[in-house]
């Protein structure tokens, strides 16, 4: 195998999983991000089986699931109706032992980081990238420019992982109608949001709220939950404006 020299960029999920998955079977993998500590940015998410495998060719799905939280099924109820408008279960008859994986982001990212570096990547914060430049008389010259105006080495390979507002891709991400507020919080048991289960409630089809438990994460000891509201992006100024009560009325009633 040729040992390729290759430049990542963006320390996300997408761009520590490609150095950790490169880097172990040989390749030079340098990642850059503009962050001086890179860190996650959100609450928790869920990780389907297919990625769940990712984590397991990684070596590094026995870790995340020591971290994370098992979801047996997704349970989405709208006001007032007695019947579930989503109900699926990850392996419904027991034949194939699937489950979904939750996890705070901020053990994901550690998870994957640890996995990336003990791979032997090498991780560049503090570099904002701008520019990748490629002259197509000489492709083997990949080079990418940073905020300061100095060029990295150049690379076999560059991978843009710099998520949806990558500077180097040519694709404009366009922000979507709706967004979602999330936080972290401390889970509390409940008969009606069992700990294996996304719950979502829904009122009519403009807000959703949701709860997704996510187990204990490293330096804690208690376990966690991501719990996210649904909105236009359009009315946040004003849900942002209005008494915090508002919304806690609107909450208690769905
Ligand atoms: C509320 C919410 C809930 C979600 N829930 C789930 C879920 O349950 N399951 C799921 O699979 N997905 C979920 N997603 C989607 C998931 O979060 C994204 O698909 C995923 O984070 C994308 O990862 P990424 O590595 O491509 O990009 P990112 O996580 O955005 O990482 C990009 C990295 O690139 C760096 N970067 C950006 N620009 C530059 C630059 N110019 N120079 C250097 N570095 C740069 C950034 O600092 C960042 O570290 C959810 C998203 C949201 C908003």
């Amino acid at each position: 195998m040729k040992i390729l020299h290759i430049g990542i960029v963006g320390a996300g999920v997408a761009g520590l999983c490609a150095a950790a998955g490169l880097a172990r079977i040989g390749h030079r993998v340098q990642v850059f991000d503009q962050f001086d500590t890179p860190a996650p940015v959100g609450s928790g998410l869920m990780i389907q089986p297919v990625g769940q495998s990712v984590l397991d060719i990684m070596g590094c799905l026995g870790r995340a699931k020591d971290l994370g939280a098992t979801i047996n099924d997704m349970h989405g109820t709208v006001e007032k109706y007695p019947w579930p408008v989503l109900n699926v279960a990850y392996d419904p008859d027991g034949l194939t032992g699937e489950t979904g994986l939750a996890m705070p982001r901020s053990a994901l990212f550690q998870v994957l980081m640890d996995a990336a570096l003990a791979a032997g990547a090498q991780l560049q914060p503090g570099h904002t990238v701008t520019n990748l430049n490629i002259d197509i008389n000489i492709p083997e010259k990949r080079r990418l420019t940073f905020e300061n105006g100095k060029e990295s080495q150049s690379f076999d390979l560059v991978i843009d992982a710099a998520g949806a507002r990558s500077p180097i891709s040519p694709i404009t991400a366009k922000p979507l109608k709706y967004g979602a507020l999330w936080g972290s919080v401390d889970w509390v048991d409940a008969p009606e949001i069992p700990a294996t289960r996304l719950t979502q409630r829904y009122l009519q089809a403009k807000h959703m709220a949701g709860v997704l438990p996510l187990g204990t994460p490293p330096g804690s000891d208690t376990p966690k939950a991501a719990v996210f509201w649904s909105m236009k992006r359009d009315d946040f100024q004003v849900w942002q404006d209005a008494p915090i009560e508002d919304w806690l009325n609107m909450v208690n009633h769905i």
